[in-house]
């Protein structure tokens, strides 16, 4: 009875009448939300959902988002979130391969809902019957304008459904903490997305992890500004808040201006976002002017805050701490306290209190101090497996049960962690190892540079040499002759790209990551 499902009802018992959860969509308490989730669970349950099924959420942030997470898991059923920038065929893909029963839907992606359910019931026509068999919608707005097929399915109101049960006493499943409590696919960036499988211990040991290193408290307003269906906004940010019994700002869109306001309006405590976010956010005509002194707690994921950013809050007295992280371990494995950004700049941490990382060469002998090896980690936090993929998870564990993250990194002295690059991005270059991060990162330092990937491609001499594939910023102007001018005194000779391509713009995931492998695949020749 320690689940997920079962968070929200402990938390009620010491937080009567504290607020849970603040959206445009309205305002609940921690009695109301409880008091949802039962009702919601009882119909799910009446609706046939039971222990080990599967119901997905596709929609932005939104209260009802949180409700059929814990509803969901109060059932011992297992909640599978969606990203809303996936295209109707990847969608399809995520509803076939986890086998969900019920999507709910925001009605404002209606069409995504409705399209990648007629492709589903297509390519599942001759084998069994589609087995996704309720579509519910939240009234979150106006669907936007879709080519609505004649043999539509029938779409529920979510309101009516949660009103359509009668007895709505709280269900309390028992589940085992290692029982799954939510599919979380990755972002597809090294190839197909797979269903991370995250037990209900994987996301209260990463809690557990969150509240020890970063000063967590019942008194926090923290913004949510990022979708909770990405790992690092509902595993960091809006579980251990609610464990805690702080209180969330869930907003939908994320708009620099209106997030200033709430800032101000709800004294908030904390954000988190990416560096973006934060690049918006101090570029904004009312910066200035909005009263952000409440805000003690700033965390940036992804990647590194670019200096200029950085420097803007810091003349506000406002410092960043960090992290690397990944969908499978929930997804915190090393943390940044803001005190040491500086002194360790480019460092994404130490482990996590209850989680342990080794960096290992490609014998998996462990490496020395500085030397660049695969990140490997362990701890309560980390996934058991992959959804349906056993020739996955039986290649991601190495002997001794240590995750191999296909991350390459090395730690210095005090054990801090650097990151150097994904394994697979990895360029050798006449025998010579190059990170296309370091590259990057000098690269993104230049102000007329809004995006920047470099990739290896052949060389007849060298095997393969760095491409720097560069998006510039809105009216500026750059030169290869200045990019590898710049690159000359900050990094060895054979890394400065000999070819710079100035595009337009970069292929990306739905997460946002820029798609290295088409980038690849486009310049192989
Ligand atoms: P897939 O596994 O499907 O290829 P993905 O790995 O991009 O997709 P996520 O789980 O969303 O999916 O992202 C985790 C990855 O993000 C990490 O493995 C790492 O490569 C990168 N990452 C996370 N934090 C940091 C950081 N602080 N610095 C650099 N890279 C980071
Ligand atoms: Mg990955």
């Amino acid at each position: 009875h320690r689940g997920l499902g079962n968070w929200i009802h402990r938390r009620r018992e010491k937080s009567r009448g504290k607020t849970a959860i603040i959206s445009p969509f309205g305002e609940l308490s921690y009695d109301e939300l409880a008091d949802r989730i039962d009702q919601l669970a009882a119909a799910l349950a009446d609706a046939g959902v039971s222990r080990g099924d599967r119901v997905a959420y596709l929609g932005e942030n939104h209260p009802a988002f949180l409700e059929t997470l814990f509803a969901t898991t109060s059932l011992g059923a297992i909640f599978v979130p969606l990203n809303t920038r996936l295209v109707p065929a990847e969608i399809a893909f995520a509803l076939k391969d986890s086998g969900a029963s019920v999507l709910i839907f925001s009605r404002v992606l209606e069409g995504l809902a409705v399209l990648a359910h007629r492709q589903l019931s297509t390519e599942t026509e001759d084998v069994t019957e589609p087995s996704l068999g309720l579509l519910i919608a939240v009234n979150d707005g106006e669907p936007v304008d879709y080519a609505r097929p004649d043999d539509s399915p029938e779409i529920l109101q979510y309101e009516d459904f949660l009103a359509s049960s009668a007895g709505a006493e709280h269900r309390d499943v028992p589940v085992a903490l290692e029982d799954p409590a939510v599919i979380l696919y990755t972002s597809g960036t090294t190839g197909n997305p797979k269903g991370a499988v995250l037990s209900h211990q994987n996301f209260t040991w990463n809690s557990f992890n969150v509240l020890v290193d970063y000063d967590v408290s019942s008194t926090d307003v923290a913004m949510m500004i990022a979708p909770m269906f990405h790992v690092a906004s509902l595993g960091m940010g809006v579980l251990p808040m609610l464990l805690k019994g702080a209180t969330v700002v869930l907003e939908p869109k994320f708009d620099p201006g209106r997030t200033l306001e709430l800032i101000e309006k709800h004294q908030a405590t904390s954000i988190s976002g990416v560096p973006t976010t934060y690049q918006m956010l101090c570029e904004h005509p009312d910066w200035d002017r909005r009263d952000i002194s409440s805000l003690g707690k700033l965390t940036c994921g992804g990647s590194a805050v670019p200096h200029r950013v950085m420097d803007a809050y810091e003349e506000r007295g406002l410092s960043f701490s960090g992290g690397y992280g990944m969908t499978e371990t929930s997804p915190g494995a090393t943390s940044m306290q803001p005190a040491m950004s500086r002194i360790k700049a480019g460092s994404a941490g130490l482990p996590h209190f209850f989680t342990d990382i080794r960096i290992v060469d490609p014998l998996g002998e462990p490496c020395s101090v500085g030397e660049v090896g695969e990140i490997q980690i362990q701890g309560p936090n980390v996934i058991a497996e992959y959804w349906n993929r056993p020739d996955a998870t039986a290649a991601s564990y190495d002997e001794g049960g240590w995750f191999k993250s296909g991350d390459m990194g090395y730690r210095d002295e005090q054990g801090y962690l650097f990151i150097s690059d994904r394994l697979k991005d990895m360029i050798i270059s006449g025998g010579e190892n190059i990170y296309p991060a370091q590259v990057e990162q000098e690269i993104a330092q230049l102000p007329q540079v809004g995006s920047v990937a470099v990739i290896g491609v052949p060389d007849e001499k060298w095997g393969e040499v760095p491409k720097a594939i560069i998006v510039l910023r809105d009216g500026f102007q750059l030169s290869v002759a200045e990019v590898r001018e710049y690159l000359a005194d900050r990094v060895a000779k054979y890394k400065i790209p000999p070819t710079v391509e100035f595009v337009a713009d970069m292929p990306r995931t739905a997460s946002g990551k820029i798609r290295k492998t088409d980038l690849r695949k486009k310049y192989a020749n």
